[in-house]
């Protein structure tokens, strides 16, 4: 265990928060000695802190950061491979090595900032490709049980930006996470940005790395890189809303930007954001993104409370011009 920790370079806000109490968990015998203050003291489960907001500037508890390192091939055939990756591996180093080696699933999720145990927390998706397709199994550590359980891909319960572990009450670590590929290489290329540029690239030959290539270099051009700006990606879910509300908005916005989804109309957030005069907004440290709306970015030596404030200023305006409520992606740590 170690003390007073300033987590600063372990989020992308780069929120100077410092952990009162502060545990590398790299081995099975840590989770152990973690398992010894479940119930006792409060517990945070930090990856790579890519989606994560700091609230205040002391965390008055433990940060466990995961860090148990590992990749392992467990079963083969002519069309799949099955990988188990240890959570405290690099999400994108993972995708660089299946596409080295040809194997299909995660190219379009290249370059999301993750460790691999965030990877099912959120089910993160990106240019038309979700993990759960990919995730054949987790392996659970339980602190309040102190045991170990596989979950399959239905216990998790994905959805969108959704897993049974997003809104956890703390207990359950991701130790490993167990990846089915594809052997043969099938093109996803439903996301229009992602198709235009692989066909202007005139290769003849799609492989699964030319795809993460070019994800990558789409992302670069339209992400702020959390090196230079703070930020964690997109700030807030896009909201699903019912198809009734949605024809009633319609009449009055022509232009609303939507989604087909099976529980009614999933809505750009983005676009509402931007409808509200927020896209490029600074207020002090703060501000909306000027390329991108759903990103909230930290330019200079912002405070957890005045992210959340701004964000709070944002659905509090959404709310009353479009009658919907944002509901943050990101994980709010009090
Ligand atoms: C520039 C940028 C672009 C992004 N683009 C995308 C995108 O395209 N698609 C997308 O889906 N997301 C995107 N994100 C968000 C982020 O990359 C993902 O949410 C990612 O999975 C976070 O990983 P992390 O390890 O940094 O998680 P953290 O911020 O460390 O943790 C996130 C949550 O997961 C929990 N958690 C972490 N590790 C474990 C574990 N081992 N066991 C149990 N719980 C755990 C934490 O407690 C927390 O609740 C982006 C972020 C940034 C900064």
């Amino acid at each position: 265990m170690e003390y007073n920790i300033s987590l600063k370079e372990m989020n992308s806000f780069h929120l100077d928060c410092k952990a009162e109490k502060f545990m590398r968990v790299k081995e099975e015998r840590d989770l152990e000695r973690l398992s010894e203050y479940y119930g006792k003291e409060k517990i945070y489960i930090l990856g790579s802190g890519s989606n994560t907001l700091f609230v205040k500037q002391h965390y008055d508890g433990i940060v466990a950061r995961i860090e148990n390192k590992g990749l392992r091939i467990i079963s083969e055939n002519g069309d799949n491979i099955t990988v188990e990756v240890s959570s405290g591996q690099v999400w994108n180093d993972f995708v660089e090595w299946a596409c080295e080696n040809n194997y299909s699933g995660v190219e379009n999720l290249a370059a999301v900032p993750s460790s691999v145990g965030a990877v099912p927390v959120q089910n993160i998706g990106a240019y038309g490709s979700e993990a759960k397709d990919v995730i054949d199994k987790v392996l659970v550590y339980d602190l309040e049980k102190k045991e170990f359980k596989y979950w399959t891909n239905e216990d998790c319960d994905f959805g969108y930006r959704y897993s049974k572990f997003k809104y956890q009450k703390g207990n359950l670590v991701i130790w490993k996470v167990v990846f089915k590929l594809q052997k043969h290489f099938v093109l996803n290329n439903s996301y229009k940005a992602l198709k235009d540029k692989l066909e202007s690239s005139n290769q003849t030959i799609i492989t699964p790395k030319l795809v993460a290539q070019t994800v990558t270099e789409i992302r670069n051009s339209k992400l702020p890189n959390p090196e230079i700006l703070g930020n964690v990606g997109s700030f807030f879910k896009n909201p699903i809303i019912t198809k009734e509300q949605f024809l009633r908005l319609q009449t009055l916005y022509p232009n609303i930007v939507a989604f087909d989804d099976e529980k009614g109309k999933k809505i750009s957030a983005g676009w509402l954001i931007e409808q509200c005069g927020y896209k490029g907004k600074r207020i002090g440290n703060v501000g909306v993104y000027e390329k991108q709306a759903l990103i909230v970015v930290n330019y200079s030596n912002a405070s957890g409370k005045e992210l959340l404030d701004f964000s709070n200023s944002i659905i509090e305006t959404v709310k009353d011009k479009f009658d919907i409520i944002l509901e943050p992606e990101v994980h709010i740590v009090k």
